[in-house]
């Protein structure tokens, strides 16, 4: 196994990690970062990103992607493609026992200072045509690409307060939404349910599974099946929205760090600091509410602002041990 030490390793790909690897480099911390197995994460699923500052027409989320990969090389950010597959965290780190990172199984690296950008996975259904239509009206982010269907008649499949907050946003543009409830009742929060009981453009039908996403090029309807009944109908919507929750990818940190009932990394209020030192966590690993693509980047900030001040206080103490 190769072996390397840095000052900072950055774990993860997205406007978090990207963000922070910008921050870094520019603060002369060399980061390496790993891109992980969907380099640039789940905007490179995604088709327009019409709701980032600073992009006046939109740009396409892989477009953008690329653009802060090259952003972050340009101030000397070490980009490689590879994945973290397992860590040990140290509990001293900075009196020679620094964290460790294992990547590919096969290269070892340890590091004074350690960011976290993994991000979160949108579960889907796992319907062939769900995967098929991705990106052609299928979508798990309603905030994203709800605009894009202005108008028209969309279905969203969930029961949570994500699905309940998403078919809220969805009403607001729409013109009607049906929102596919598996069960005889919903898991929302009594709030939420009452905001979309009481919307006249949503329709909660219940005990309602999705059997097809139908479309050929495009989404053009939803066939779904009332699995009391067994009745199956057609629901004629050009979108088709997933909010089943996510899983954040932080499995392989649970032995060292305090995660959420949910796996989100939780981190100390009003900063990107883990209970562990030296290691921080940004993006939606740690973020199960916002989940947006800016306020990924903002954490990334945060963490790289964070590594810095750290690796500072570091430094000076070891100076101090020499003195
Ligand atoms: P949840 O896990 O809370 O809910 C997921 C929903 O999806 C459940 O209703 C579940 O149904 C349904 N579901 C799961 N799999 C399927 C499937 N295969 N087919 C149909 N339906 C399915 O996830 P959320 O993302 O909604 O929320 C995650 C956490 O974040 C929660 O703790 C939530 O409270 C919190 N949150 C808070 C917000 C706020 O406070 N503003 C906003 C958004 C989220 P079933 O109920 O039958 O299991």
């Amino acid at each position: 196994m190769t072996s390397e030490h840095v000052k900072c390793l950055i774990i993860g790909s997205g406007p978090a990690g990207y963000t922070a690897a910008i921050y870094a480099a520019r603060a002369n911390m060399h980061p390496v970062l790993y891109q992980g197995g969907q380099p640039g994460g789940q905007l490179t699923i995604t088709n327009e990103v019409d709701n980032f500052p600073g992009y006046p027409d939109g740009v396409q989320g892989p477009q953008m992607m690329q653009d802060l990969e090259k952003q972050s090389r340009r101030f000397g950010a070490d980009i490689r493609y590879g994945i973290v597959t397992k860590v040990e965290f140290s509990d001293q780190p900075g009196h020679g026992t620094p964290h460790r990172a294992i990547v590919d199984d096969t290269h070892e690296i340890t590091a004074d200072s350690i960011i976290i950008s993994t991000g979160a996975s949108a579960k889907w259904l796992g319907l062939p045509s769900e995967m098929r239509l991705n990106g052609r009206g299928v979508s798990a982010c309603a905030v994203c690409d709800g605009f894009f269907f202005k108008g028209q008649d969309v279905a969203i499949v969930g029961a949570g307060d994500t699905a309940a907050e998403e078919a809220s946003y969805l009403a607001n543009l729409c013109r009607k939404v049906y929102m596919l409830v598996r069960r005889d009742e919903m898991r929302a929060s009594k709030f939420m349910q009452k905001r979309i009981q009481t919307a006249p453009n949503i329709e909660i039908l219940y005990n309602t599974s999705t059997e097809e996403v139908l479309g050929d090029e495009d989404v053009s309807g939803v066939l779904v099946k009332n699995t009391v009944t067994g009745e199956e109908r057609v629901l004629d919507v050009t979108g088709f929205f997933v909010a089943i929750g996510h899983t954040p990818n932080t499995g392989i940190f649970k032995e060292y760090l305090e995660l959420d009932e949910n796996g989100y990394i939780l981190t100390e209020k009003g900063s990107t600091r883990t209970n562990v030192p030296g290691v921080f966590a940004c993006g939606d690993a740690q973020d199960n509410v916002y989940r947006q693509a800016i306020t990924a980047a903002g954490t990334g900030c945060m963490a790289a602002l964070d590594a810095e001040r750290y690796l500072v206080t570091l430094e000076m103490q070891s100076e101090e041990i020499v003195h």
